[in-house]
């Protein structure tokens, strides 16, 4: 009998980066996906979409009127996110994102010199990097993910590069700087995801809302609203995908992100068990 291999995830949520040019721009990723090792759709945001709002959203499932952060400006904890289903089934997750992921955690106003590599209690993180620059490098960010991975080996790994929302309100979601940032974002893509799917972490590239040719986004306008979803299993075999196995619902949307990660662990622990 093999020894049971953890289910591992890395989910990566590439800030403001709007479906189309994904699909346009992120070469590597998406030849993952015509050669059916990866699994691509899409689904339009929960509204506002704005990001602390829809970080809240992702992480608990819950939409902003129901979590009640509505605003880029509350500073407060939002509820039971899907590190805190992992952390009662006694698994561990790295984090790197910007740093109002921290106050979403920990529900304390986010401090550089104090909280650079906080852990907030009770989400069962084992590593951190906040930053809290809007240009902050994604290839910093993804950097940042792979040492912290190496160091401490999560299950779960949640990864938030922040470039494409920083382009887009600097030059806009119809830019050529734009759309090179979504390149850069697939070219450092390119170089983790062979580590991280070697590791045997399945990954999930999805985005918390788009980006308007105005340079902002929050309403219902399908450019600010319809963000990617790929599916990118260790496996290669997108045929053997678990939204196939346990027929999920793809897309997921903003508020499926939550079930959606349940439901791989479901699958990964079925799987090591032999079932
Ligand atoms: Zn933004």
């Amino acid at each position: 009998m093999s020894v049971p291999t953890p289910p591992r995830l890395a989910v990566v949520i590439a800030d403001g980066l709007r479906a189309d040019v994904a699909e346009q721009a992120m070469g590597h990723v998406w030849a993952l996906v015509e050669a059916g090792r990866a699994t691509a759709t899409r689904y339009a945001c929960a509204l506002p979409g704005l990001s602390r709002p829809l970080y809240a959203t992702l992480l608990t499932g819950l939409l902003p009127v129901d979590h009640g952060i509505v605003t880029n400006e509350a500073v407060q904890a939002c509820p039971a996110t899907w590190l805190h289903d992992a952390h009662a089934e006694g698994l561990r997750s790295g984090v790197v994102a910007y740093h109002w992921f921290y106050e979403l955690l920990s529900g304390e106003r986010f401090n550089p010199l104090l909280h650079r590599q906080a852990v907030p209690a009770g989400a069962g993180i084992v590593g951190a990097r906040w930053y809290f620059e809007d240009a902050y490098p994604d290839s910093h960010t993804l950097a940042d993910a792979e040492a912290l991975r190496q160091q401490h080996q999560p299950e779960l790994l949640l990864v938030h590069p922040m470039g494409p929302d920083d382009a887009g309100h600097r030059h806009g979601g119809e830019s050529d700087a734009y759309r090179l940032c979504a390149r850069r974002l697939d070219g450092v893509l390119a170089h983790a995801l062979p580590l991280w799917h070697a590791a045997g972490y399945d990954v999930l590239l999805t985005s918390d809302h788009g980006m308007g040719r105005d340079r902002m986004h929050g309403g219902a306008d399908p450019s600010e609203r319809v963000v990617p979803f790929v599916w990118m299993p260790h496996t290669g075999r997108a045929a053997d995908a678990l939204a196939d196995q346990l027929a999920l619902p793809l897309p997921v949307g903003s508020t499926g992100l939550r079930d959606f990660i349940r439901s791989h662990r479901r699958l990964a622990q079925a799987q090591a068990s032999g079932g």
